[in-house]
């Protein structure tokens, strides 16, 4: 079989078995079904592309689980239009993700090469809607605030502060938050100028089972 029709066939099942694990947005399951994964991931590991796995990417970083890729992009219900803001550019295969859906992502990473890397990838995939920067994500980049909605894909104690006030009103920021050991993925809204945690579509958890469990 040529690579070419085994990657889209790999594709294809993925996407069936996100579509069982909880992702229900059509425009997402859509995406995750025609985005090439395995153009940013490396060599040594393209057979695993379409494992739902993190795989390791350059400079000690990895690219995230297709899951977590979908159920983030979910959590933004991107319409078409919105301006969006990704901290951690990693392979920009997120990145490719949201500029499908988004009209416009800009996405700040701190390694270089990655950077490069990315823009090399989504130039040659035809991605023309991306800006890619290299800098420090946690204090955004105010030049192009403010915007609709904002993806933090590298996880943190709290909301950076830059990041708050960079997001537009109503819009919405979704970051896994917690300790380097544990974290749990949140999405907030603006309103009224504050943050508001709101569950996430699509996220499920096993029953906690109990004698307490409130059942
Ligand atoms: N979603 C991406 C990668 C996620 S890994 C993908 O699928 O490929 C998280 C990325 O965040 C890493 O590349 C890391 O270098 C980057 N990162 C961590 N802290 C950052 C910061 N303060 N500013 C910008 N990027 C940061």
């Amino acid at each position: 079989m040529c690579a070419k029709y085994e990657h889209s066939a790999a594709r294809h099942a993925l996407q069936r078995e996100l579509a069982e694990g909880g992702i229900r947005s059509p425009s997402v399951l859509a995406v995750m079904g025609r985005v090439p994964r395995e153009r940013f991931v490396p060599e040594g590991v393209r057979h695993l592309a379409y494992a739902d796995r993190a795989l390791p990417i350059a400079c000690d970083q990895t690219i995230s689980q297709p899951y977590i890729v979908a159920l983030m992009t979910e959590s933004l219900a991107l319409k078409g239009g919105e301006r969006v803001l990704e901290i951690g550019t990693g392979s920009g295969y997120q990145t490719a993700v949201l500029a499908e859906l988004a009209g416009e992502v800009i996405s700040i990473e701190r390694h270089e090469p990655l950077s490069q890397e990315a823009a090399r990838v989504l130039e040659e995939l035809g991605y023309k809607n991306v800006q890619l920067i290299v800098g420090d994500g946690t204090l955004g980049w105010p030049e192009g605030a403010p915007y609709d909605r904002i993806l933090v894909a590298a996880a943190a104690a709290h909301v950076p502060p830059a990041l708050e006030e960079q997001l537009a009103e109503g819009g919405t920021l979704v970051i896994p938050v917690g300790s380097s050991q544990q974290q749990t993925l949140e999405a907030y809204r603006k309103v009224g100028g504050r943050l508001v945690a709101e569950p996430l579509s699509g996220c499920r958890f096993v029953p906690l089972v109990g004698a307490e469990d409130g059942e």
